[in-house]
């Protein structure tokens, strides 16, 4: 069955529910990665996005878009810089690496707040001379991307700039179906990157298959992903693929039919009843920043649910061996528990943290 197709925003573009985010094709041979990239656009999806910063993904892209297939995609690339010539270096470089004359989008990246999104937006900053390339004709549209919180990302595209919002939004990070919803009011695109949570919510955990494959033959990354498409807020998904085979099962949720809300709610009540997990999932919104301890509170607790719930236990420890103010610091202050929109016991899970994955754990 052909992939759905759904509008951009006022971009008035139709992508394709499901694209192509190149952020792994770093660890692939050329050969593999071309073969990846021309198996998903001969699959059916028609836009890639991609990053100056994701290695030699954007070099790999252009050799895979040679042979007339850059004319069968829409191609999006991010800035990092919020200096307007820097930005222009970067762009350049990038349609370099390409190998295009032209992008499709330019995504203003990793805006994570507002400082950042203020030195973007001041005189002489990275939107003016993306402003100006665009009115040169190496590229159409604009977007932006970050992992700010829900206001701020809000705020950012009721300045009328931008025509795409890329958010981090899934089946375990729910809060961004907000932004999302404003979205739509705006007519901004809404693209989902990390929509099987860096794998996370792929199936390698017996309980998350439980629930997220509801479909008979459904993989968790299906579910997971039919559950993020079934948001008609949502324009794309746009996984990470490794492999041919990857394409082909993500692809196959094009012939799946959509959750009602009904099942998605199901879904998300789901996620929030693991044992001491039941008051719901962090979902990395940042607003408990600012412990006094210096602890980082959303990545803590993603060590907590990479052992929990994806099942990688030395992993995790491992990773949380190395950070520097780990949960035991924790002084049960409680400034950060008034803060969090879950309503997390986040002392009581530093405890846990600390048992599960610290020395004695
Ligand atoms: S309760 Fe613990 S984690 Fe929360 S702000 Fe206080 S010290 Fe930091
Ligand atoms: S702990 Fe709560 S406030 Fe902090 S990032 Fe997670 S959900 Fe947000």
């Amino acid at each position: 069955m052909a992939i759905e197709k759904r509008r951009l925003g006022r971009s008035g573009l139709e992508f394709t529910v499901l694209g192509l985010g190149g952020m792994r094709l770093p660890g692939l041979t050329t050969d593999d990665a071309v073969k990846v990239v021309r198996h998903a656009i001969d699959s059916g999806i028609n836009h890639i996005e991609t990053s100056r910063h994701y290695d030699d993904s954007e070099v790999k892209i252009g050799e895979a878009l040679k042979d007339g297939y850059r004319d069968k995609v829409y191609l999006s690339t991010k800035n990092s810089k919020r200096d307007g010539p820097e930005c222009r270096r970067e762009l350049e470089e990038s349609l370099e690496r390409l190998q295009v004359e032209k992008l499709d989008f330019f995504q203003m990246w990793f805006v994570n707040d507002m400082d950042n999104f203020r030195a973007l937006m001041a005189p002489g900053g990275a939107l003016e001379e993306a402003k100006k390339a665009r009115d040169e004709g190496l590229l159409d549209h604009i977007g932006i991307t970050g992992h700010s919180k829900n206001h701020e990302m809000i705020e950012y595209i009721e300045t009328g700039e931008f025509e795409s919002v890329t958010i981090y939004y899934n089946a375990s990070d729910r809060a961004p179906a907000e932004i999302a919803a404003r979205a739509k009011e705006l007519d901004v695109g809404v693209v989902c990157m990390g929509p099987l949570k860096g794998g996370f919510l792929t199936g390698k955990n017996e309980r998350f298959r439980s629930f997220l494959g509801r479909l008979p033959g459904e993989t968790t990354a299906q579910g997971a992903l039919r559950w993020l498409v079934s948001d008609t807020n949502v324009t794309t998904a746009i996984p990470g693929f490794a492999s041919v085979a990857e394409v082909d099962e993500d692809v196959a949720v094009a012939d799946r039919p959509p959750m009602s809300e009904h099942e998605r709610r199901l879904v998300a009540a789901a996620l929030g009843s693991f044992d001491y997990l039941k008051q719901g999932l962090c979902t990395w919104c940042k607003y408990c920043e600012g412990c006094p301890e210096g602890i980082d509170i959303p990545k803590v607790l993603d060590l907590l649910y990479t052992s929990e719930l994806y099942g990688a236990h030395e992993h995790a420890r491992r990773r949380y061996s190395k950070l520097d103010k780990n949960a035991s610091l924790c002084t049960a202050c409680g400034r950060c528990v008034s803060k969090c929109p879950q309503k997390l016991p986040i002392p009581d899970l530093m405890v846990k943290v600390e048992e599960l994955l610290g020395a004695g754990g």
